[in-house]
């Protein structure tokens, strides 16, 4: 059956399409993206490669993005609230300068996913940034049935408990069945759905108010995946 876009994506579509037809590479590896000698994004990955132009990733993948709640809003009835931009005030002569930051989350829910923060005096261009640098710290994930008490051959969770760790913070990802869902806490389930990860449980430890460090220890969880179980690697 054929379904009609709506309008809207299509626009997007057609957009970043002239976007990478107009771009012209700055670096090596852009150019190689640019000819289609390189035709994977795993290709660049796998090998350590640095990406230092999103147009790489946007030649090679269609990635979603959306914002992580960071922010705390303030006030009688909103606190406590999350959102996804932090106000900070800077103090100068003319008065306060009000700065935003946020964090977005990138991904083509199939095992590639990047998070990073975006700081500016308005909430656009930090939003903008925030993206740009998720595009730029793109990681691949490795993922898979959950084994023995999963019959399905998807890949639709971790291969294996792993843990990560920011600050104070320790979070833990563990493989789950299939139609368990995300039993994690809430500002991760938008990063497992975005790096393609459709079941897990997770157990976090530290100060998990620090929505920033929770984060970034998930990420760390998501990137000791490509690490084989039992082997310790030597840093
Ligand atoms: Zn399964």
């Amino acid at each position: 059956m054929y379904k009609r876009k709506p309008r809207e994506k299509r626009d997007l579509e057609a957009e970043k399409k002239e976007a990478i037809a107009a771009w012209s590479p700055k670096t090596k590896l852009g150019k190689e993206v640019k000819d289609g000698k390189i035709k994977e994004i795993d290709e660049i990955l796998e090998n350590n490669k640095k990406i230092l132009e999103t147009e790489i990733v946007d030649s090679l993948i269609n990635v979603q993005s959306d914002l992580l709640s960071i922010g705390q809003s303030k006030g009688k009835f909103g606190g406590g609230k999350r959102r996804a931009w932090r106000q900070t005030q800077r103090k100068i002569k003319e008065g306060n300068v009000p700065t935003f930051s946020t964090l977005a989350v990138i991904g083509d829910c199939k095992g590639h996913v990047g998070v990073g923060s975006g700081k500016a005096k308005e909430t656009l261009p930090a939003r903008d940034k925030a993206i740009k640098k998720a595009k730029l710290n793109i990681f691949k994930i490795k993922r898979t049935c959950a084994g023995f008490d999963c019959a399905c051959s998807e890949l639709h969770t971790v291969p294996f408990k792993v843990t990560g760790k920011s600050g104070s913070v320790k979070v833990t990802l563990i493989p789950a069945s299939q139609g368990t869902g995300l039993v994690v806490a809430n500002e991760l389930k938008k990063i497992l759905k975005f790096a393609g990860i459709k079941d897990a449980y997770s157990r976090t430890q530290g100060r998990k108010r620090t929505t920033f460090n929770l984060i970034k220890a998930c990420v760390d969880a998501l990137k000791k995946t490509n690490i084989k179980k039992g082997v310790t690697k030597n840093e």
